[in-house]
């Protein structure tokens, strides 16, 4: 079978990624050539392979179809979000109380991952994850939510922030308040990327860039998985291509859908960065395409905005994400924008991550839905230890197929999305 999806990285870290720019220099790792034998085949060197192969060791062989880090995992906006992709209170009511309970925990574990990831790999961590609400509506609920997470969950690193104090921090007044949470924060993605490839590899994992892989099938009991340059035969495979892998990924197919989400970067603010984002939090906002922001290291504006649901990037990404920058700070509307990017993610119809074992052995975790940056390591940690109850509590997080099945899903959902992209404009 000819594997005729669009290629994941196609240019290696997208033209224009500040990351990339600013990444210390990572070796070019060799591509697949003939057949290789391994306990665990990963496919994807995103934050979930990468949290597999660290796990693994030398068990593990990783095939990535780009370079390490290339698509979603390095390409992000680095913001650490503590939590599931869903609040607690949509929780309770999905799962109930008992699962929505363990999965705080599990996200808990994450972040005491996360936090050792941080503390030993340099990947510019800063704590604070500002929510900033864009409607006046709100506030009552957002103190109801501190509340909850207080006394059901032990969860303490939420404050409120009034509308002036918001302003005051942030440098704008286009908001109405919101929430703190200390326990978030922001990373540089790609440092974090490499730093976790470098230390799979230390570990004795093995990993192929410029390698796709096709198709896997059952052979002799144990899993053949074919590659252009070669093929691996193992006994397990874990499969985190997020939204872009094809049919090999089962049931994932029709629930991960492949969208993409832009970023800008300014050049240095000089003394105007001391007036934005006074505590260097990081701040991501209500809207149902949000925009998220943060500061640099050396003081640029690293701004998110502005999505597409088809195949391919507009051609002036730059100016789609200024658009949005200038409505949040209508004094940078002509900042220099040096750097502009795109990035492709997958989203699930729950926004809850699709977690499953679709075979005997074939392990999936994909559709994180723009909050993998802290739970991707773990997820895919639990992949490589066979978790079998803490994966089965994630299976049972519904996340159904998109609706008109496999051809029709991208018409119906663009259109769903573009509603409420629209509505965020109204
Ligand atoms: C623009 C943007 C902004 C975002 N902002 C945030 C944020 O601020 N905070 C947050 O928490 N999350 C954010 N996200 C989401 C987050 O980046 C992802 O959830 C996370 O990186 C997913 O990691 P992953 O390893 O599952 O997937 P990826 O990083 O996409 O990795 C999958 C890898 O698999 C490879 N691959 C795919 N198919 C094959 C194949 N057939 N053979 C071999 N290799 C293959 C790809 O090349 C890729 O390297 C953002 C995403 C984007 C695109």
């Amino acid at each position: 079978m000819t594997d005729q999806t669009p290629h994941p990285c196609p240019s290696p870290y997208g033209r224009g990624n500040w990351y990339a720019a600013t990444a210390p220099e990572f070796p070019d790792l060799p591509s697949l050539k003939g057949d290789v034998q391994a306990e665990v085949c990963i496919v994807g060197a995103g934050f979930t392979g990468l949290g597999a192969a660290m796990a693994l060791g030398a068990r593990a062989i990783v095939l990535e179809a780009g370079r390490v880090g290339c698509a979603a995992s390095g390409r992000n906006g680095g913001q650490v979000h503590t939590g599931q992709r869903r609040d607690q209170a949509w929780l309770e009511k999905a799962v109930g109380r008992d699962d929505a309970m363990a999965l705080w925990r599990v996200a808990e574990d994450a972040r005491a991952s996360f936090k050792t990831l941080t503390e030993t790999i340099d990947c510019d961590w800063r704590p604070g994850m500002i929510h900033a609400r864009h409607k006046p509506q709100g506030e009552a609920e957002d103190a109801a939510y501190i509340a909850l997470m207080a006394e059901r969950y032990g969860y303490d690193q939420l404050e409120p922030i009034g509308e002036q104090a918001l302003a005051d921090e942030l440098g704008t007044d286009v908001y109405h308040g919101g929430l703190i949470d200390h326990g978030g924060g922001h990373v540089h993605p790609l440092k974090l990327a490499q730093g976790m490839a470098a230390r799979a590899m230390a570990a004795g994992a093995v990993i192929h860039e410029n390698t796709r892989a096709a198709t896997w099938r059952r052979e002799g009991g144990r899993i053949v998985v074919e590659t252009s340059g070669g093929r691996v035969t193992c006994d397990q495979l874990i499969l985190s291509g997020d939204g872009q892998l094809n049919a090999m990924a089962g049931p994932a197919q029709a629930r991960v859908m492949p969208i993409n989400n832009f970023i800008a970067v300014t050049a240095p603010l000089g003394d105007l960065a001391d007036e934005i984002i006074r505590s260097n939090a990081a701040v991501s906002d209500s809207r149902f395409v949000v925009n998220y922001f943060r500061k640099t290291q050396d003081g640029r504006l690293l701004f998110g905005g502005g999505e597409n649901y088809r195949p391919g990037f507009p051609s002036d990404i730059a100016g789609l994400v200024r658009r949005n920058l200038a409505k949040v700070y209508p004094r940078l509307a002509g900042v220099e924008i040096t750097h502009a990017w795109g990035g492709t993610l997958g989203i699930t119809l729950s926004r809850m991550p699709f977690v499953s074992e679709i075979a005997p052995g074939v392990r999936v975790a994909s559709g994180y839905s723009g909050q993998g940056v802290m739970l991707a390591p773990y997820v895919g940690k639990l992949l490589a230890e066979g978790n079998a109850q803490t994966l089965a509590l994630m299976a049972r997080v519904p996340t159904p197929p998109f609706p008109g099945g496999r051809w029709l899903r991208w018409p119906l959902t663009v259109a769903g999305l573009s509603w409420y992209a629209l509505r965020d404009r109204l």
